[in-house]
Parts: structure tokens; C-alpha cells; sequence
């Protein structure tokens, strides 16, 4: 399969034990549910497992946006935008600025959505935005071992990291 149209691994954590007694959970059919879930045959609990929220945005900086080459795993040494997780009490596109900011060093502005990537196998939803680059210099930093600007007519798109960071910039591209 080639670099960049590989879904992302699965990366839930799935619990084995219930977080509010301790006992090991079990897979079960609740009533008036049509799966099975985890459950707790101590206390009842159900432990949910749903998709992860990503956020995201396509830093657009004069003749071109900033991507990052990846010095993490998964998919380390391929070419994304700053993303990550959405972390509770801050919104969607808070989290798209905080990640920009720490993965690449730019302060942006959110200047409208660019997509809603969601894969049934990967469990994970990502937001992305488009946005403008309003202060910083664009830096490595632990999650990026490079930073480069790219115009639309040189995305490396042998080298994307995730299937999700292919069709926003796809999308990214057909409206620039
Ligand atoms: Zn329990």
C-alpha cells in the first residue's frame, strides 16, 4: 500500500476494566441496544467507546500554507498540517490555533471550515479549517521535524501522512 492512502491505525484505547468500580468488563447486549458494549457486571456501567475529535487547520501564509514533516509516530516522516486531539474544555477551534502554535510556531486566525473528515475504520473525526498566518515564525518543534511552505501546485502528495490530510488538502486545493 503507498505512503499516505493507509488508513490510521486504530487508535482507541479500550478499557478492560470499569472506571467507576474497577471490575473487569464484560461484552454484552444491554437491553434496548442493538451491539454489544463493555459492560460492568458489578455495577452496571457501560463504557462507551466512540470516534475521536481531531482538530486541524491549513495555515495559509501569503504564496503558499505551511505544512509539517512529522517526527512522531504514526506516519512519522510524511507531510501533514498541525493537527491533534480536542481536549476538554477548550472548543474545536481552539484546538486547531493551540495546535498550530505548539507544533509549528505560527499564531493563525480561523478564516472558515474546510472539511469534516470522518473514516468508519479509523475512529477518528478530524475538523479542519482554513486560516491565515498572523504572527510567528514557522519552527520545528517535537511533533515536526520540519516545516516548509508549499503552493498548490507542489503538495507532495506521494508523502502525505493520513488519509484525512490527502482530502483536505485536495479539498484545500480545488478551492484556492
Ligand atoms: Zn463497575
Amino acid at each position: 500500500m503507498p505512503e499516505g492512502s493507509g488508513p490510521m491505525p486504530l487508535i482507541h484505547f479500550i478499557p478492560k476494566h470499569c472506571r467507576q468500580c474497577g471490575a473487569p468488563l464484560e461484552l454484552r447486549r444491554p437491553e434496548f441496544e442493538d451491539r454489544d458494549r463493555l459492560v460492568c457486571p458489578a455495577c452496571g456501567f457501560i463504557a462507551y467507546t466512540n470516534p475521536l475529535l481531531v482538530a486541524g487547520a491549513v495555515p495559509e501564509d501569503r504564496d503558499g500554507i505551511l505544512l509539517l514533516r512529522r517526527g512522531i509516530e504514526p506516519a512519522r516522516g510524511s507531510w501533514t498540517f498541525p493537527a491533534g486531539f480536542v481536549e476538554l474544555g477548550e472548543t474545536v477551534a481552539e484546538a486547531a490555533v493551540r495546535e498550530t502554535r505548539e507544533e509549528i510556531g505560527v499564531t493563525i486566525r480561523i478564516t472558515g471550515l474546510l472539511g469534516v473528515y470522518s473514516y468508519a475504520e479509523t475512529g477518528v473525526v478530524t475538523v479542519v479549517y482554513r486560516a491565515k498566518v498572523e504572527g510567528g515564525v514557522p519552527a520545528v518543534s517535537r511533533e515536526a521535524e520540519a516545516v516548509a511552505k508549499f503552493s498548490a501546485g507542489d503538495i507532495p502528495w506521494k508523502e502525505v501522512a493520513f488519509r484525512s490530510t490527502r482530502d483536505a488538502l485536495k479539498d484545500w486545493t480545488a478551492r484556492s
